[in-house]
């Protein structure tokens, strides 16, 4: 059960166009060395017949996760969620996201512990 005005990011990855600019303003924000990043972006394969792929991205919250908490502090979003193009992510109060992710599928809601 999430506590009371605790706060999480929605990811709906079915937009999710696999370029990275989650990941790294997450690291330049942070400034994490090379390779480090409070978002991972993981790329699925499916293959399909005659030779195609189906690809899928997957933006994947790590235990470096801090929600940016120094921005959001001062009332900014995170940085993952301001330089998403495709509006994929979406910062704030777990009890309302929670609603918002049992209207769709391809969504997920990470709750940093
Ligand atoms: S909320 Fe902040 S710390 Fe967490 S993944 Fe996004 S940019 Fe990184
Ligand atoms: S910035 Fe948005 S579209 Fe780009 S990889 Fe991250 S979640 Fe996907």
């Amino acid at each position: 059960m999430p506590k009371k005005n605790e706060y999480g990011l929605l990811i709906d990855y079915e937009y999710c166009t696999g370029c990275y600019s989650c990941q790294v303003a997450c690291a330049q924000e942070n400034q994490w060395p090379a390779g480090m990043s409070g978002i991972q972006v993981i790329e699925v394969v499916q293959k399909l017949p005659r030779d195609k792929a189906y690809l899928a991205y997957l933006p994947f919250p790590t235990e470096l996760c801090i929600l940016c908490a120094p921005r959001t502090k001062k009332g900014l979003e995170p940085a993952c969620v301001k330089h998403c193009m495709a509006s994929c992510m979406k910062y704030g109060r777990v009890e309302e996201l929670a609603k918002e992710m049992s209207k769709k599928p391809r969504m997920v809601l990470w709750v940093p512990r």
